[in-house]
């Protein structure tokens, strides 16, 4: 199911139905404010070589409009890697690197590779503090794996999870993947994601406590799960049924990925409209990765 009402399928499809649409999109982005010539700053420029390119009138520096981005030294057609960053962001229920290879006929090693640039891009900046009312709790996913089989239980993977809640809207939320429950462990969310400031409501766990130090407005309530916490619980049953339904490539080493994959989707939901322009935007101006770069990457 699509996700935003901004950019429908077809329009889409028909928006960037060729390379060269592509690159101009990407040229007027990465160019929006102004030219300036990476080499030596000079700010006219003349038609460069390839598709979109722009040669600096002074220097005769040609750059693309892919050069020292994240789409630098791609692969396979500009317009399949849009579709992908397309899929991640629309599709509700995720869309799984095999799909994508299918689709796009495209190797499952490149189409899963470029997916994890595209994932890597929707991690939080952590500028942005939850605050207000929080309420954060502790749950276990499992562990899913695209590219092992099977699965067992012991590889359920400890999150917390802090949800703002704005009266009887949900507001943003994060996730964070721990090691375990302990106050160490749990601190990493405050600390990332928490304003010191914010009233925070958590369960009776001890672990919890250390915390009321640096969060003053940290309160706890004995968790009743039918009574309290109410307003977790679907996100969390959300989260958990997109990662089951389509990502089996989520071990352990993957998992936080996924969750800001989720959570960047959660937290933007809003104005889903300007999601995929701020995602590429997010692209290109991000230096390029190579796969060995990627978390959790498998040889
Ligand atoms: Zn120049």
């Amino acid at each position: 199911m699509l996700l935003f009402s901004g950019m429908a399928v077809h329009e889409f499809m028909e928006k960037f139905s060729t390379n060269e649409a592509c690159y101009e999109y990407l040229a007027q982005l990465k160019w929006q404010n102004a030219y300036i010539c990476s080499p030596c700053a000079y700010a006219k420029y003349g038609k460069g070589g390839l598709p979109s390119a722009r040669r600096c009138s002074k220097c005769g520096y040609d750059e693309s409009p892919t050069a020292g981005t994240l789409f630098h030294k791609l692969k396979f057609e500009i317009k399949k890697a849009f579709w992908i960053v397309y899929q991640v962001i629309s599709q509700k229920q995720g869309v799984s690197a095999m799909q994508l290879s299918r689709d796009l006929d495209l190797r499952k090693n490149t189409a899963w590779g470029f997916k994890r640039k595209v994932q890597e891009m929707m991690q939080s900046t952590e500028n942005f503090a939850l605050t207000g009312n929080i309420e954060v709790d502790e749950t276990y996913i499992g562990g899913y794996d695209e590219g092992e089989k099977g699965r067992s239980l012991e590889e359920k993977t400890p999150v917390v999870i802090a949800l703002e809640i704005r009266g009887e809207q949900l507001g943003r939320a994060y996730a964070t993947q721990i090691e375990n429950c302990s106050g160490q462990e749990l601190r990493k969310i405050f600390e990332k994601h928490i304003d010191n400031e914010a009233f925070i409501k958590t369960d009776k766990w001890r672990g919890y406590l250390p915390l009321k130090e640096s969060y003053p407005h940290l309160e706890q309530e004995k968790s009743d799960k039918k009574q309290n916490f109410q307003r977790m619980h679907q996100p969390i049953s959300n989260l958990k049924s997109w990662l089951r339904g389509t990502h089996r490539w989520c071990s352990h080493k993957h998992t936080q990925a996924y969750l800001d994959e989720f959570h960047y989707r959660f937290n933007r939901r809003s104005f889903p409209e300007s999601m995929f322009e701020k995602l590429i935007l997010r692209m290109l101006n991000h230096k390029p990765l190579i796969y060995k770069e990627l978390v959790g990457y498998v040889p």
